[in-house]
C-alpha cells in the first residue's frame, strides 16, 4: 500500500531529519514537508493540511507532546494521525507520549521498516476516517433533503430559517419568506393518480428553483403541496415581486400528464421583516403572517400573491399589473 496522504516531519536534528525524510522518499511517500520544532510545525499546519505529522519528542521552542496537545486542541479540517519518535523509552514516558494526543510511538534509533509499518496503520486509520466522514455527510444529506423533489425538507427548514432570521437581526438586513401552495392539487390526484401528482410536485419544485437567485435563495418543501420560498436580504416589494414571478411561471407552465395538456395555478403569502424597523420578529411570527397571507390568497380566488411586511400596510398583488400596482403603493 502506497502512501498518498502528505506527511509533516518535525525534528530538530538535521541528521534525523535527512534520514527521515530519505526514507519516506524511498518508500514513495508523495508529498513530505519538514518543520524544525513543534511552533514551526503549528504554523505550517495553520497554511496546510498534513494528516500524518511525525514529530520527534526533544525540541527547542516547542516540543513533541506540547504539540501533539495543541493539534489535538486545534480545530483543524480533519483527523491527524500523530508519530512520536524519542529516544525515551520507559513505560512511563510512552504513556505520556500517548496521554499527550499521539497515536504511535517509536524509539530512536529510527528503524525503517518498523517505521513504515506504522505508516501503513495510520493509512488505515485515515481511510476509515474519510469512510465515516462521507457515511456523515451521505446521512446528513438524506436526513434534510425531501426524497421526491430533493429540495430541503421542514427539518432543514426548522433548522436554518431561524439561523437566517438572526443572520438578519444581527446585520440589520431585511428578510422576505414566501409560502406557496397548488391550487385545487387534490383534484390532479382524483383525476391523473397519485403517482402523475408527484410528476406534477417535481416539475413544479424545477419552475421554482428555476426563478429564483440561484445561491442565494432557496426552497424547502413545508408540507404536502406547501414550500417556503427564503429570501435573504429582501424586502417586501422585490418579495412581492419573485412571488409574482413565480405565480406567473407557474400558471404559464404547460404540463403533460398522460397525453394531456395541463395547467395549474398556485397561491402565495409573503412575510417580510426588517431588523431596521422591528427588533422582535421570530420565526413563529413570520411563518404564521407567511401562513396568514397565502390563506388570504386563497380565499380571495388563488392564483394570486398577498403580502405584508410585519407592523407595515396591507400589501397585495393580483395578476398582471403588478409592476403598475407597486409603482402606485410607493
Ligand atoms: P387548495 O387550492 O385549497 O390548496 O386545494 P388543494 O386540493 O390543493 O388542497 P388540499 O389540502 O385539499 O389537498 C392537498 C392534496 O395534496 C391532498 C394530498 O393528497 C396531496 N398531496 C400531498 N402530498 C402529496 C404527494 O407527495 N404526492 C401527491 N401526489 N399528492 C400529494
Ligand atoms: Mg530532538
Ligand atoms: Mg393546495
Ligand atoms: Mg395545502
Amino acid at each position: 500500500m502506497k502512501n498518498a496522504y502528505p506527511i509533516l516531519v518535525v525534528e530538530d536534528d538535521p541528521v534525523t531529519r535527512r534520514l527521515l525524510e530519505k526514507i519516506l522518499q524511498e518508500a514513495g511517500c508523495s508529498e513530505i514537508r519538514v518543520a524544525v520544532n513543534g511552533r514551526d510545525a503549528l504554523e505550517i499546519l495553520k497554511h496546510s493540511f498534513y494528516p500524518i505529522v511525525i514529530t520527534d519528542w526533544i525540541m527547542p521552542e516547542m516540543d513533541g507532546l506540547q504539540l501533539c496537545h495543541a493539534i489535538r486542541h486545534d480545530d483543524l479540517p480533519g483527523y491527524i494521525y500523530i508519530i512520536v519518535l524519542t529516544v525515551k523509552d520507559s513505560k512511563s514516558d510512552i504513556v505520556r507520549g500517548l496521554e499527550a494526543g499521539a497515536d504511535e510511538y517509536l524509539v530512536k534509533p529510527i528503524n525503517p521498516s518498523e517505521l513504515l509499518v506504522r505508516l501503513k496503520t495510520a493509512q488505515r486509520i485515515l481511510e476509515l476516517e474519510k469512510s465515516l466522514k462521507m457515511t456523515n455527510e451521505e446521512i446528513r444529506t438524506l436526513s434534510i433533503q425531501d426524497p421526491l423533489t430533493g429540495i430541503f425538507n421542514r427539518v432543514y427548514l426548522m433548522e436554518r430559517l431561524p439561523q437566517e432570521i438572526k443572520r438578519s437581526h444581527r446585520y440589520g438586513h431585511p428578510l422576505s419568506i414566501i409560502m406557496c401552495d397548488i391550487d385545487h392539487f387534490k383534484d390532479i390526484n382524483d383525476e391523473f393518480g397519485h403517482k402523475a401528482g408527484d410528476q406534477i410536485l417535481k416539475e413544479f419544485v424545477h419552475c421554482l428553483n428555476a426563478a429564483i437567485r440561484q445561491d442565494i435563495d432557496w426552497v424547502a418543501r413545508y408540507g404536502g403541496e406547501e414550500f417556503l420560498i427564503v429570501l435573504p436580504e429582501t424586502d417586501l416589494q422585490p418579495a412581492c415581486l419573485v412571488g409574482e414571478r413565480l405565480r406567473r411561471v407557474v400558471s404559464e407552465k404547460v404540463f403533460r400528464l398522460k397525453g394531456k395538456d395541463i395547467r395549474i395555478t398556485s397561491s402565495f403569502g409573503v412575510s417580510s421583516f426588517n431588523p431596521a424597523k422591528d427588533q422582535r420578529t421570530t420565526f413563529d411570527v413570520l411563518m404564521e403572517q407567511a401562513d396568514e397571507f397565502l390563506y388570504e390568497a386563497k380565499r380571495e380566488g388563488r392564483n394570486r400573491v398577498k403580502g405584508q411586511n410585519v407592523k407595515d400596510k396591507l400589501f397585495e398583488l393580483k395578476g398582471e399589473s403588478y409592476e403598475e400596482e407597486i409603482t402606485s403603493r410607493r
